[in-house]
């Protein structure tokens, strides 16, 4: 069996990235920019990543936060874990910079770290797993990341040779 290549994207140094916002990749679509962002939550490789539950809570909180936004809704692809659990993936139409998608998500994660109630779609017909939710856990991570988005904003990866692929897509993360 041929040997499989590492995607481009698992090429980056993930042993010295630091919380922030950062520009994962950039494509067009129809002649639209599509743009995605890593909403890089934790130091991977360097403390613990976020709990299975803590994650797929910030996710449908989020998600319908997002999906209700008068002026986001719109623009909002898609909005998901990373599968490492250390952040959230945030697909949007348009090209808007890590500063402005960094207001978008401080007001995203003042509205969970204030959240009380029930978590919208945690029903066994909405959700494929329903039980695994953790709103103490989702409210203490989206705290945690408020306070450090506020302090030291990062959104340049350091020090990490940015793969492109053939097609010229260049990427900053898997
Ligand atoms: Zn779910």
């Amino acid at each position: 069996m041929a040997e499989e290549k590492l995607i481009a994207s698992f090429a980056v140094d993930h042993t010295n990235l630091k919380p922030g916002i950062y520009v994962s990749r950039q494509d067009t679509f129809q002649g639209a920019p599509i743009t995605t962002y890593d909403i890089r939550m934790t130091s991977p490789n360097q403390e613990p990543a976020m709990a299975p539950a803590a994650i797929h809570t910030i996710e449908h909180i989020i998600a319908t936060w997002l999906r209700n936004n008068p002026i986001w809704s719109d623009r909002v692809v898609y909005w998901g874990p990373m599968g490492c659990l250390t952040g959230m993936y945030l697909i949007m139409h348009g090209n808007y910079t890590p500063q402005e998608i960094r207001q978008l998500i401080l007001q995203a994660y003042s509205h969970l770290a204030q959240y009380d109630g029930p978590v919208p779609g945690a029903q066994a017909q909405c959700c494929g797993n329903y039980l695994m939710h953790d709103l103490p856990m989702a409210k203490w991570e989206a705290q945690r990341y408020l306070q450090r988005l506020q302090n030291h904003f990062h959104c340049q990866y350091p020090n990490v040779q940015r793969p492109q692929d053939q097609s010229g897509a260049i990427f900053y993360d898997a």
